[in-house]
């Protein structure tokens, strides 16, 4: 196949969909290469380094491809001409976008909808983003609270140390967690799944007794969305622990939702001035009723930052990260002459969003049926 890396256009977009290790990985199996001078140069990545890992790095126009690869979202008119397209599609998000993919044709896998199954683990491109989020969210915070993290016994005084308090404990929450753990403050997570529990006291922090429901799981491993009481019986149990807290970081999705209410605007008055919270649900309506997506908002003395581009902030290792995730789905799908096969019922195929110029996933559908 002829696999062309595409050029991220988004604001703030600093990663890459292959970086040369998984350029040469798919050179090796026979593929043809092709990345835009300087896609990758701001991840860490220079035009030298994809040449010599075999690809063609070309200025202007780039050629018809077999397959686009993208971090994305992106659209068909930034992809065309080509015969698959492998990035996050925001199918559930951009449903007219999916349909304009399947009336061109274009096979369109969505790295969103990869199932999370132990097999389709290393193609898990939203844990893998998730690990960089979290992290990085943390590092954000630090930055933006007046105060040390860790405890300090100085000649100037007993400094204490920060609190951390993370709302949601999937892939990014627990990865905040950790980060948070090793810059010595004193941690506290919360989740609506019970098994949660167990993930955050084993990174040494405690949990915070809320609501946690069984029901909370899908099979998928998400979050299912939940009832006005149990809402109201969660806000009741966290309100004190956000007052007490010095930077909240909150992650909490269900996919295809709005992120459900974890902090109104009347627990935001009560935290302390110099307080932070990071909402990495800001993108999908934020945790926080204040949250501002992409902004910074300043509530008497309160920041609440609702980042978009924490995976971009570590370019470079989320970067090799997706590229990973790409080339094992690529490797899996691929025959042995190299041609993308597209098995309906093979699982990880659920992620080719249109396949064979139908629109295969349910849910799409019908938010089309709702907008037409
Ligand atoms: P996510 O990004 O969808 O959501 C973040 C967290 O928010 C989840 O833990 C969710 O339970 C929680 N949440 C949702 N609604 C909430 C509410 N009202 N109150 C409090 N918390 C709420 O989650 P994720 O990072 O994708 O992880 C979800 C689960 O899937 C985890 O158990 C994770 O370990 C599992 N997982 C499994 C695989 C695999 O098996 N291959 C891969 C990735 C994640």
């Amino acid at each position: 196949m002829l696999i062309r890396v595409h050029r991220e256009t988004r604001p703030g977009e600093r990663r890459v969909a292959l970086v040369p290790r998984s350029v040469k990985r798919l050179v090796d199996a026979g593929h043809q290469v092709v990345v835009p001078s300087e896609a990758g140069l701001v991840a860490g990545f220079t035009d030298d380094a994809y040449r010599e890992a075999g690809a063609e790095v070309v200025t202007g126009q780039p050629p018809r491809a077999d397959l686009v690869t993208a971090i994305g979202p992106v659209t068909h008119d930034e992809v065309a001409p080509t015969a698959a397209v492998v990035a996050f599609l925001d199918p559930l998000g951009s449903p007219s976008e999916i349909a304009r993919f399947a009336e061109q044709g274009v096979n369109a896998l969505a790295m969103e909808l990869i199932p999370r199954t132990t097999l389709a683990q290393s193609m898990d491109a939203l844990s893998s983003q998730a690990t960089v989020a979290g992290y990085e969210a943390v590092l954000l915070a630090a930055e933006m609270l007046p105060r040390f993290l860790p405890m300090m016994m100085t000649a100037a005084g007993t400094i204490p140390p920060a609190k951390v308090l993370v709302l949601g404990a999937g892939v990014a929450g627990l990865q905040a967690i950790a980060t948070a753990r090793r810059l010595g403050a004193v941690v506290a997570g919360y989740d609506i799944r019970p098994a949660a529990r167990e993930q955050v006291e084993s990174l040494g922090a405690t949990f915070v007794g809320g609501p946690v429901e069984e029901a909370a799981a899908d099979t998928g491993g998400y979050a299912a969305e939940v009832t006005e009481d149990t809402r109201d019986r969660q806000l009741a149990a966290l309100s004190d622990h956000v007052g007490a807290a010095d930077i909240v970081i909150t992650t909490a999705q269900v996919p295809g939702r709005r992120a459900p209410l974890l902090i109104t605007a009347d627990m935001v008055e009560a935290m302390r001035p110099g307080s932070v919270v990071i909402d990495l649900a800001a993108s999908s309506g934020g945790n926080c009723e204040l949250t501002q997506a992409g902004e910074t908002v300043d509530v008497d003395g309160v920041q609440i930052a609702g980042p978009l581009d924490l995976a971009s902030r570590t370019a470079g290792h989320a970067s090799e990260m997706y590229s990973r995730n790409v080339i094992e789905l690529l490797e899996y799908l691929t025959d042995d002459e190299g041609n993308l096969v597209l098995d309906p019922d093979d699982e990880i195929v659920a992620c080719a969003v249109v396949r064979d110029g139908e629109i295969t996933d349910e849910r799409v559908r019908r938010a089309l049926e709702e907008t037409s």
